[in-house]
């Protein structure tokens, strides 16, 4: 895997860095959700606050006085000052209300018109609250009967005139944050004559959402400083483990391979030496001691076999799978496949179907492994089929490419042990305890096929049977010649 140095001289590998990445994009996402939904706490809290004081402001207020009231001519009517008296004490009651005003409901429903504000009666030097001696247009105040388009307060729509409610949204000026909201004005007979409008400052509000955001990030950059740490540490233990386990496998490979090269040299020469004896070199035996050393011969035959399997296995393993191409006579090659699998095939009362080409060419493979593979399908095939079964063997020259196909009509191998079958030491679940074997036969078939470049794969169904297929590229020069596969 690539490798980046950061700057401190720490490794980092690329599935680090995304797992990092992945951590902090966490950590941030966690920290934006828990900030907006304090926010929301803290604005819910607010809003309650507001409703609750403009609700209490509007009872405050004559209703009669806020139905005289419609034009610039009630400017000095006695309904008006009362208005204007009653809004400023409202004002002066509570802290941070900025502005409280009246207003009612016109034909044109996104038109509210003005009644009256606290500032209405207002000296100019009053209003100068910039004191720069000029009442500006945002420090002027609206006359009673002034329209007041509402398009950009949802709330004053209709709800406002129904209960009391506030803005969604805090509004900022050049002066300060505010906060509005609305209660509606009752007449005798329960309708709403008018609504009453505060604007509260919450600067203080946002001083707090600010306050509570710090400690969040602090707790976010810990989170993810820790969590880097943690990963950091995970990975380098992870890997030291990784590589540990790596070296112990190849330690064993290497010992395997020792071992069973070390194993095939003597049982070679005791195959050779039990064959010596029971040819007669060193002398007469009677029958019976004949016997014996046949019985002897096949255990050594059998020994030689799977030391020979054991080696190939380990090879394999090591990627270290020799292959050596000879020049090969598939007649022959296949005469000899027969002399061997066709005993036993009568010995365990198979019907054996042979579909061979009378004209095989001669070519060049590896005469052990790809015997050896064939053989072994076609004594599994033997193996896993009843008395009385059906192997039937097809080989067919085509597009430069040998095909043989071994089929049987036996046991089948179970749908939940097909993914496996070619692995190291497995066997299905159907034979393990009825059937001898070892398991190897399958994993050296594929190694032996795969490094000559040609294909295996099968094809079966549990109790009906089992196809196996090989497909090998054919060349007719030993251009790869002796060759190791890694
Ligand atoms: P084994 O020594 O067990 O036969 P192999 O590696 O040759 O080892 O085969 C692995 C496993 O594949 C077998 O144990 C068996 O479960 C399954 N198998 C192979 N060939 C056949 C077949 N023709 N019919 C049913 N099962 C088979």
């Amino acid at each position: 895997m690539k490798q980046n140095k950061i700057k401190f001289g720490l490794k980092i590998d690329l599935r680090t860095l995304a797992i990092l990445i992945g951590f902090s994009a966490v950590a941030v996402g966690i920290t934006y959700i828990l900030y907006t939904y304090t926010q929301t706490l803290l604005k819910q809290r607010l809003q309650e606050r507001i409703i609750a004081i403009a609700s209490t402001a509007a009872t405050q207020i004559d209703f009669k006085d806020v139905e005289r009231v419609r034009s610039v001519d009630d400017l000095a009517s006695s309904s008006l000052k009362k208005l204007v008296d009653q809004l400023n004490a409202i004002k002066a009651a509570n802290k941070n209300l900025r502005y409280v005003y009246i207003m009612r409901r016109t034909n044109d429903p996104l038109v509210l018109e003005f009644v009256a504000d606290a500032e209405m009666l207002a000296t100019e030097e009053e209003l100068d609250t910039n004191g720069n001696g000029i009442v500006e247009d945002e420090e002027s105040t609206p006359l009673p009967g002034d329209p007041f388009e509402i398009a950009d307060y949802p709330v004053l729509l209709n709800e406002a005139f129904y209960h009391p409610a506030a803005d969604r949204d805090l509004e900022k000026d050049q002066w300060s944050v505010q906060m509005s909201a609305y209660a509606p004005i009752h007449n005798a007979s329960g309708d709403a004559v008018a609504i009453i409008g505060i604007d509260v400052i919450v600067d203080d509000f946002l001083i707090l959402t600010r306050a509570t955001l710090l400690p969040f990030l602090l707790f976010v950059l810990f989170l993810v400083f820790a969590l880097v740490l943690l990963t950091l540490l995970l990975v380098r233990v992870w890997s030291e483990k990784v590589e540990a386990v790596k070296e112990l496998d190849r330690q064993k490979d290497e010992l395997i391979s020792i071992v069973s090269h070390q194993l095939n040299t003597p049982v070679t020469s005791l195959k050779w030496e039990l064959e010596m004896l029971t040819d007669g070199d060193m002398g007469k035996f009677n029958d019976e001691q004949i016997e014996t050393l046949k019985g002897m011969q096949n255990i050594t035959a059998n020994l030689a076999d799977l030391v020979g399997m054991i080696l190939d296995v380990s090879r394999i393993q090591l990627g270290k799978m020799k292959i050596s191409m000879q020049e090969l006579d598939l007649q022959k090659f296949f005469e000899e496949i027969l002399n061997v699998i066709d005993p036993k095939a009568q010995q365990q009362s198979v019907e054996f179907i042979k579909n061979i080409p009378h004209k095989l060419p001669t070519v060049f493979l590896d005469k052990r492994l790809t015997r050896m593979t064939i053989e072994n399908l076609l004594s599994n095939a033997i193996k896993y089929t009843k008395k009385g079964g059906k192997v039937v063997l097809d080989v067919r020259i085509d597009s430069g490419k040998l095909f043989c196909k071994v089929k049987d009509n036996g046991c089948g191998i179970p749908k939940k042990d097909q993914s496996q079958i070619f692995g190291k030491l497995y066997r299905a679940s159907n034979v393990r305890n009825n059937v001898d074997g070892n398991g190897f036969g399958l994993y050296i078939a594929k190694g032996a096929i795969e490094s000559q470049d040609g294909k295996i794969w099968f094809e079966s169904e549990e109790n009906v049977g089992t196809t196996f297929f090989i497909e090998l590229p054919l060349r007719n020069h030993p251009d790869t010649d002796d060759h190791d596969t890694h």
